[in-house]
């Protein structure tokens, strides 16, 4: 259903959708716009609606009352408490309780639960306001320019269910929201007009009526009415009220300062200008601002050009015309502004979002944090900012914002700690960023969406970089999409179900999670489905799922190898197709219980270490995906860097500790939202639960996490557990591979029978091992002396074929060696090379080669060669191709790669030749 075939519905019949007594009451009439026809209601007679309405009260506040963005939201809070409303405290800014969004856009996200493809909505009270941070990353190249965007907002969200105890319709909330207006904010009736407009979403609609001052829309009460599409609906059996106010906006119209930063920021904005000696020229911002943010500049913009308006310059050069100043003295004037609104807003939103256990990386919604910190960073260091660090700015956020969000305080730290490492972060790679850009710039490369894409994914290198260092003309529209795509593609590719069919059958009746000892039992077989899908009325079988792999056993004398889950019916499948299985036998059933118990043990043991990563490592830490195998078990975690033998040792010590305390592990079913209010979003490690209600498992004291896996009942029975390897496997995400109990007596014994042979092979004994090996290594290292010296020996002869196979370049007399193999290395190279252009001065001599997970480049450059082109030069541009970096003197470079680029290497070297010629052309 169209916007527009909704809007004549409801248009034409305003008396019952849009019409409340209060209209009536106050002197509120209808009317039509005359510039876009939508219709309006207002006390006073107004041409237009308020879209075509500059913003009035900057510079000139329509109320008597001046509140800044803490004291809008006291008042505001006592306002809507006095009217019988429960204020909430907010929700996370990442949003873990639906897969389907990384961060909470708008407050009525925090209450809606997305189960099978259809929205719900669970109030814990009823009416209610929440002061939701949101977070919103579509107009980041307007925020701190525009006076009015941002990536992170307050939205004041009044919400309620209209037909529950408590619930009201839009009657009441008009009025109520009125009494906001006038009483709390203190402006004039005449002043407000409430603007009719439509809302829809997954398969509901209402009304909406939007509400303005002065040209600034203040909030927009969305009343959901409606099931259905235009043709076939019916009213919903719990109508919810959404009405979400910007607290920006609110204490911007107070008041009325040139920026709505300037007011909202509190007072970050005159520190940061005080820090910074920012503070010339008061009567010039102050005019700019006035205009840009009051969209005056805009106007402008629009009757003199027929395209819509979305870049922020053509605004500045109407301004700049307007305010009789040159257009670069202007934006001398103004940048350092502009810089301090920017940096205040991003430090803002990355503190909610750090604070809420989000960490700036390459996936997920840790991407467009990594773009907002770079932004910051990048714009510290073009205003020469160097002492003013990002931490610095969120300090002051949290001195400012604690009175009305106290937790902030507790992770000050912590946010700090990842602001820093980022921003070191930042300053490492940004030489690797300069020299790939200019290499693309001068070889004039045309990048494909799937060039920008590797680069993005393998080196971290934006396309935002790239745009700016002038590499690329323009971000491709669709990157992101693809971006996300490639990812989602990755979640869904992991999931692989057997097609079989199941439709009719009745949910299977769940044994092991009734009794989860029960490892024998008797069941109706339902369904047989070529002759090897078995479907039972009950099964003690745990399938795949969560995770956890499944159970193995016997159905009669059968064996089952995979069991699986479908809807509510659980499929088991037999190793070999069989005819003894028929439909409505009763057949009994025997559950594999070495191998249940050993995965139980598995997955018991990554609760326990995921908290043990959280307590040692720092609150960012979530499960990113886990698996639970007989043998061993895998955590992934989300975690900034790899991990330190220390840290490791610790994770693993403080995970032993709390199998010793022996802890009971309790199993309890909640509903949805007791669960989350009472435990916090922390349960949902494993993902959002799509049910109703919800399966706790606590360890007491410890951890507790919504799982609907098998467990131990106390942690003693695991006996140990043993971290066997840890490694870095993306950005953002630690990998944490143990084994416990049985797993890692056996794991200890093999690792002690390896020491045994090691041991006999070096004719020593355990204790005496290590100085044993440390002795063999000086042996090599004498071995390796006694190679060079006779390398030193033979170079000469060596070099004389090496200058006899160079290749003879379009450019007078240089000549290029260049060389791939494997069995050769620095030494050689080092030793060849050196003599070789010391024989031909016009030789040019390449050397690529792997090296453990990298590639090294030797390059030396004869004196003749070298006047033309640098070997540091040719180094680091064969770097770079091989994604890594590189440099070095007229004479001798080198430099290195990643072993992902192992295929460019023929390339690299080939593209040396076009580089020499290059470089004689300029
Ligand atoms: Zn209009
Ligand atoms: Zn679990």
């Amino acid at each position: 259903m169209g916007k527009k075939e909704l809007t004549s519905l409801f248009s034409s019949d305003p008396d019952r959708y849009y019409k409340v007594p209060l209209f009536d009451k106050v002197g509120f009439s209808r009317q039509v716009c005359s510039r876009c026809g939508k219709f309006f209601w207002s006390i006073v007679n107004r041409e237009s609606c308020p879209d075509h309405e500059t913003y009035g009260f900057i510079n000139n506040p329509p109320t008597g009352k001046r509140l800044d963005y803490i004291h809008a939201w006291k008042e505001i809070e006592a306002y809507f408490r006095s009217k019988n409303h429960a204020i909430i405290s907010r929700y996370p800014v990442v949003c873990r309780w639906r897969d389907d969004l990384y961060f909470t856009i708008a407050s009525i996200v925090d209450f809606q639960r997305v189960m099978g493809g259809k929205v719900v909505f669970e109030l814990p009270a009823n009416p209610l306001v929440v002061p939701q941070m949101c977070l919103r990353f579509n107009d980041v190249e307007n925020v701190g320019l525009s006076g009015r965007h941002y990536t992170s907002f307050c939205m004041v969200g009044q919400t309620c269910n209209a037909d529950l105890p408590g619930g009201y319709w839009k009657d009441t909330c008009v009025e109520i929201d009125y009494g906001m207006l006038t009483t709390v904010l203190g402006i004039r009736p005449e002043e407000i007009t409430f603007v009719e407009d439509v809302w829809m979403g997954a398969g509901a609609f209402g009304n909406s009526l939007e509400y303005f001052v002065r040209g600034l829309e203040l909030g927009n009460a969305v009343f959901t009415e409606f099931e259905g599409d235009e043709n076939n609906f019916h009213i919903m059996k719990n109508k919810i009220i959404d009405m979400g106010a910007g607290l920006e906006r609110l204490s911007w119209i107070t008041m009325g300062t040139p920026t709505s930063y300037d007011c909202s920021f509190g007072p970050v904005i005159e520190a940061l200008t005080s820090i910074t000696g920012t503070n010339n020229h008061p009567e010039v911002i102050g005019k700019y601002f006035e205009i840009m943010s009051g969209k005056i500049g805009e106007d402008y913009v629009m009757l003199n050009s027929s395209s819509e308006m979305r870049s922020i310059n053509p605004v500045k050069s109407v301004i700049a015309k307007n305010m009789g100043m040159p257009e670069d003295k202007l934006a001398r004037i103004i940048s350092p502004y502009e810089a301090i609104y920017t940096v205040a807003d991003h430090a803002r939103t990355l503190l909610f979002a750090i604070a809420d256990g989000s960490l700036p990386s390459n996936v997920g919604g840790g991407y467009n944090l990594r773009i907002i910190l770079r932004r910051s960073l990048s714009i510290l260091e073009r205003m020469g900012w160097n002492d003013l660090k990002l931490g610095t700015v969120t300090d002051l956020h949290i001195d400012y914002l604690r009175q009305m969000y106290p937790e902030l305080e507790e992770h000050r730290d912590d946010i700090k700690t990842i602001l820093e490492i980022e921003s070191e972060r930042y300053l490492g790679s940004r030489e690797r960023m300069y020299a790939l850009a200019t290499y693309i710039r001068k070889a004039d490369k045309k990048l494909t969406i799937d060039d920008l894409i590797k680069m993005y994914e393998s080196d971290g290198v934006t396309p935002e970089y790239l745009l700016e260092a002038g590499a690329i003309e323009s971000i491709p529209s669709s990157f992101y999409t693809k971006l996300a795509e490639l990812h989602s593609e990755q979640a869904a590719g992991q999931i692989q179900k057997p097609i079989v069919r199941v439709e009719g059958l009745p949910a299977t009746r769940l044994l092991y999670y009734e009794d989860e000892t029960n490892h024998e039992f008797e069941a109706t077989i339902l369904k047989v489905i070529d002759n090897r899908y078995i479907v039972l009325d009950q099964t003690a079988f745990y399938p795949r799922g969560g995770g956890q792999e499944p159970d193995k056993g016997k159905l009669e004398s059968l064996e089952v190898d995979e069991v699986i889950k479908h809807g509510d019916v659980v499929l088991h499948r037999l190793r070999n197709t069989s005819n003894k299985l028929n439909e409505g036998n009763i057949i009994s059933g025997k559950v594999d219980v070495q191998r249940r118990n050993s995965i139980t043990k598995h997955h018991t043991s990554t609760h326990i270490l995921n908290s043990a990563a959280r307590n040692n490592l720092g609150p960012w830490v979530w499960q990113n995906s886990a698996f639970k195998d007989q043998d061993y078990g895998r955590l992934d975690i989300t975690h900034h860097s790899a991990l330190t033998k220390e840290e490791i040792e610790r994770i693993e010590k403080s995970a032993n500790d709390i199998i010793t305390q022996n802890l009971p592990v309790s199993i309890n079913v909640y509903g949805r939202g007791e669960a989350e209010q009472k435990y916090t979003f922390r349960i949902y490690q494993g993902g959002v639960a799509p049910t109703t209600n919800i399966r706790i498992v606590k360890i007491e004291g410890w951890d507790i996490e919504a799982c609907g896996g098998t467990h131990v009942r106390r942690t003693g029975e695991i006996g140990l557990v043993k971290i066997t390897k840890s490694e870095r496997i993306q950005d953002g995400v630690v990998r944490l591979e143990f084994v416990a109990a049985k797993s890692a007596l056996n794991y200890i014994q093999r690792l002690e029978s390896s020491l045994n042979n090691i041991v006999q092979s070096l004719g020593t004994s355990k204790d005496k091992v290590v100085e044993s090996i440390l002795k063999r290594n000086e042996d090599t290292e004498l071995y390796k002396k006694k190679i060079k010296s006779i390398l030193r020996k033979v170079a000469p002869l060596i070099a004389k074929a090496v200058i006899s196979e160079a290749k003879i370049t379009p450019v007078g007399n240089v000549k290029i060696y260049s060389i791939h193999d494997e069995q050769l290395d620095d030494d050689y190279h080092i030793s060849v090379g050196e003599k070789s252009v010391e024989i031909d001065k016009s030789l040019i001599y390449v050397a690529v080669f792997t090296k453990g997970e990298g590639i090294s480049v030797i390059v030396f450059a004869g004196d003749n060669a070298n006047k033309l082109i640098k070997a540091g030069t040719i180094a680091k541009e064969i770097s770079v191709q091989l994604g890594g970096s590189g440099g070095g003197s007229e004479r001798f470079g080198q430099g290195g790669g990643s072993i992902k680029y192992k295929e460019k290497i023929n390339d690299a070297l080939l593209s040396v030749e076009e580089l020499v010629v290059r470089h004689s052309k300029e």
